[in-house]
């Protein structure tokens, strides 16, 4: 029992596994910067001895994620591929995955260049077709990898579905959620077994940190998952999870902020002549409104929309002043860039190429007025 225990998502995202410290009462959770921890007899500790297998400041971070995603169990990566990867290493060579056609690219990257090499076969499918998706599947399929609102390309897909249909085959399903945040959505509420993060994007907030996350309440998945944690070694240093725990206690009021002000970008683009079409989950038009209303909150900060033709995209790109031209997302300040030259570069020549007259905004919470003014004479 902590003091976080049957509270709102907005009170745990401040208190789960954040009580004020026992021993000085810091009410912050304070960084732990040591590698190692007294023995007071061999073998004899308080539950800590090196700080790759756990230090209390990573230790907070998980709890509090944990808590959000409603998971038994957390544990926090130096990235979100890390995490994705430490996932993925549950599977065996030999083992397939089915993964939606569109992903972040970096994800993609890993599945093609890292651990497919390695024996761990894959294959894109639009998971929006459950046809598809039935076809796609092996006798060695062990798990499905969703992402959803996707990255750049916001397609939902069906959380619930897609857990009932894998489950009957025996895979576990496993979601990254960057893109939503546990505020916005639950999967693990809705069926999904594993649940990864970048907490570099909306959990950590303020574009000041890297990191990744991995959630669930399958012990034995978790056992696993642990293990590669300390085994690998991909573990974040107790200044990042420091941060990106400063940044989870406002995840609650900075989503409300985002989806606001998506709303005002949304409605400013939809009237455009210089914009072919907006893909936001919030539109009525959009293919995936419907189960997007049903398995979110709200429709989230990320939008993308498409111009005549690449280079009036990259033209539109180089001409906004409040929203800065970079890579990343689901920082307070707005972010807009060209995905198929910046962040999706990696997918060039794969089946997840991205048109090149798309780009992707990451809108901030800075007043509506001012992004909705850059946005006008960005286009114009
Ligand atoms: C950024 C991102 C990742 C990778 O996370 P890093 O923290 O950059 O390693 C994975 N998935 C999605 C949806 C992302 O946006």
């Amino acid at each position: 029992m902590t003091a976080a225990d049957g509270l709102g998502f907005a009170s745990r995202a401040i208190h789960a596994g954040q009580d004020p410290d026992p021993q000085t009462g810091a009410v912050i959770v304070p960084v732990y910067q040591t590698s190692t921890f007294a023995q007071t007899a061999v073998g004899e500790h308080r539950g800590w001895d090196y700080a790759r297998s756990g230090n209390p400041t990573r230790d907070a971070l998980e709890a509090a994620l944990a808590s959000l995603e409603e998971a038994r169990h957390g544990f926090a990566f130096s990235s979100g591929l890390a995490a994705g990867d430490a996932v993925l290493r549950t599977c065996s060579p030999g083992d397939h995955v089915v993964m939606a056609n569109d992903v972040y690219g970096g994800t993609y990257r890993q599945f093609a260049k890292v651990h497919q090499p390695w024996g761990l076969a894959f294959d894109p499918v639009d998971l929006s077709d459950l046809e598809s998706v039935a076809a796609a599947w092996r006798p060695q399929t062990r798990l499905l990898w969703i992402e959803t609102p996707t990255n750049p390309l916001m397609t939902v897909f069906d959380i619930a579905g897609l857990s009932e249909l894998a489950h009957e085959r025996g895979a576990v399903v496993v979601v990254d959620n960057t893109f939503a945040t546990p505020y916005l959505q639950q999967p693990l509420q809705l069926g999904a077994d594993v649940v990864v993060h970048s907490t570099t994007k909306y959990l950590g907030g303020h574009s000041d940190v890297v990191g990744g996350a991995a959630l669930t309440n399958d012990d034995a998945l978790a056992e696993r998952i642990g293990f590669l944690q300390n085994a690998v070694g991909a573990v974040p240093g107790p200044w990042d999870t420091w941060l990106t725990l400063r940044g989870v206690k406002t995840l609650a009021v900075r989503m409300r902020a985002h989806c606001d002000n998506a709303r005002a970008v949304v409605a400013c683009l939809a009237e455009s002549t210089a914009v072919r079409q907006v893909l936001y989950p919030g539109l009525p038009t959009h293919p995936g409104h419907e189960i997007a209303a049903k398995q979110m909150r709200d429709f989230g900060g990320m939008v993308s929309f498409r111009m005549a033709d690449e280079d009036a995209a990259l033209a539109a790109c180089s001409r906004f002043r409040l929203f800065t031209l970079a890579e990343s997302l689901g920082g307070v300040e707005s972010l807009v860039e060209h995905p198929g030259r910046m962040t999706h570069m990696s997918v060039a020549g794969s089946p997840l190429e991205v048109p090149g007259d798309l780009i992707r905004l990451s809108v901030g919470i800075e007043d509506p007025t001012d992004l909705v003014a850059d946005l006008l004479q960005a286009l114009d």
